[in-house]
């Protein structure tokens, strides 16, 4: 691999870091605030806010990893157990598996000879690495760590979810909704701005889309904590 794929691999690997920790605080920010919003509507009082705050925090963080590991662990294994069949496979059949690797370079644009010389050349340097490379689709990149992934995304979510308890342990809780509101919407745009300038897409598309939803998500939880709040008050 020359100094540049690597550049390029670091990049990518970077940039699905990124979108995870991201899209891990984004869930944080807006989760806890709906519900410290919610909560806030229904309520006069600091102590049920807060603890609100906190337990939607820690269940969220937590429901987020475990979410993570067990969606990262079984991708995991269905790729284990892909490249277990395909190692079978080429030990049974490797006439065969040959020509399907020919034939895939032939669909990419190679010519019949060109295809087979270049399928032969590779099963003769790491049939394994062609065919997963190649017929599975699985490279490094793809291969997460389940703990890894676990870890990266609870901890994006305590992150993104700690400011609306900060907001909640200081502002009047009359001003609740609206710090809220306004500070959750101010890092979320932070957030959706950075991440798509990093991405190379456009900051203003993301900062809209992330606007109109976090609005959608807070404004209907406030919705529903004011009305349950006058039903019980
Ligand atoms: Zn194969």
């Amino acid at each position: 691999m020359t100094g540049e794929d690597e550049l390029v691999q670091h990049f990518i690997t970077r940039s699905n870091w990124l979108r995870a920790a991201v899209l891990g605080a984004n869930d944080g920010i807006l989760s806890v605030a709906s519900v410290v919003i919610g909560v806030a509507a229904a309520s006069t009082e600091r102590e049920p806010i807060i603890l609100a705050a906190v337990a939607s925090l820690v269940a969220g963080a937590l429901s987020m990893a475990a979410g993570e590991y067990v969606s990262v662990s079984s991708q995991t294994d269905i790729e284990k157990a892909d490249i277990e069949r395909e190692r079978i496979e080429l030990e049974e059949i490797p006439e065969i598996e040959l020509s399907e690797l020919a034939k895939i370079y032939v669909r990419r644009g190679l010519t019949e000879e060109t295809a087979m010389e270049v399928a032969v050349q590779l099963t003769a340097h790491d049939a394994l690495g062609a065919h997963v490379r190649d017929e599975l689709g699985i490279n490094e990149i793809s291969q997460a760590n389940p703990l890894q992934a676990a870890l990266a995304s609870g901890g994006a979510f305590l992150v993104g979810g700690a400011l609306p308890v900060i907001i909640a342990l200081f502002i009047a809780v009359d001003e609740m909704e609206v710090y809220q509101y306004a500070t959750a919407i101010l890092a979320l745009v932070l957030l959706g701005g950075i991440s798509a300038k990093t991405g190379g897409a456009s900051p203003l598309k993301a900062i809209l889309r992330i606007t109109f939803w976090g609005t959608i998500a807070m404004g209907l939880t406030a919705i529903v904590g004011y009305y349950f709040g006058i039903s019980v008050g």
